[in-house]
């Protein structure tokens, strides 16, 4: 497989900075080589978020093994830095970061609410769970999905990086086929427009035009919060 990938990610419009990290930094490609792209979205006052999700995303990256040790190695990097410093105590990170193999074997490793998409056939699925309360409440029949996405509590998260010195993270295998199309993102898109356009918009176009108009369309629907995409095409 080829490995094709865009990177977008801006602060949005009401947010002073930017506190997601995506990996790669920029665009690129991998051709007979594993590629690993992935998102983080940090959380935590003052500079804390930033750096929980740089110091996870860095970890995470130079880490071997499976995407459990990865984000285990990301997970103590944070909770080492925030004992370290003070004044970043209590910091955390989202992580999603997939593992993609040459042959098209992909691992996807995730804690929080960024998320992954395949879009396959033009079919657009969510392949992993968010870890909020909110989405608990909805997995148990006690709020709807259409509630979950305005509830005041959306954000508040069951699990994250960095925060306690160990983490549970969810690990899921997967086959990618030439035309896939892979979508990581933060909540930043997923929490400003609906499945259904992150389907249109991100099915669209190259990898590149995708990854900004997904970026344009949470700013247009109010950019309340830091966006960043990543978009993996799959080719033969
Ligand atoms: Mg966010």
């Amino acid at each position: 497989m080829k490995y094709v990938w865009a990177v977008a990610s801006h602060q949005g419009r009401v947010r002073a900075n930017n506190q997601d990290t995506p990996y790669p930094a920029s665009s690129g490609t991998a051709e007979g080589v594993r590629a690993v792209v992935a998102v983080a979205d940090g959380m935590g006052g003052a500079a804390g978020g930033e750096v929980a999700s740089a110091t996870a995303m860095q970890a995470a990256v130079a880490a071997d093994g499976t995407v459990t040790n990865r984000i285990g190695s990301a997970n103590a990097a944070v909770f080492s830095e925030a004992r370290r410093q003070p004044e970043l105590a209590g910091m955390g990170t989202t992580i999603t970061l997939a593992v993609l193999e040459p042959d098209g074997s992909t691992t996807i490793g995730h804690v929080g609410d960024s998320r992954a998409y395949l879009i396959r056939d033009k079919t657009l699925e969510q392949l992993t769970n968010d870890h909020t309360i909110v989405s608990e409440w909805v997995a148990i029949g006690a709020i709807s999905p259409e509630d979950a996405k305005i509830h005041p509590r959306r954000g508040m998260l069951t699990r994250s990086v960095g925060v306690a010195p160990q983490v549970e993270v969810d690990e899921l295998h997967l086959s990618l086929q030439p035309d896939d199309r892979l979508i990581l993102c933060s909540d930043g898109l997923s929490g400003m427009i609906s499945d259904d356009a992150i389907r249109s918009i991100g099915g669209s176009g190259t990898v590149e035009a995708a990854a900004w108009a997904l970026v344009e369309a949470a700013n247009q629907a109010g950019g309340h919060d830091n966006i960043t995409v990543v978009v993996v095409d799959v080719e033969s």
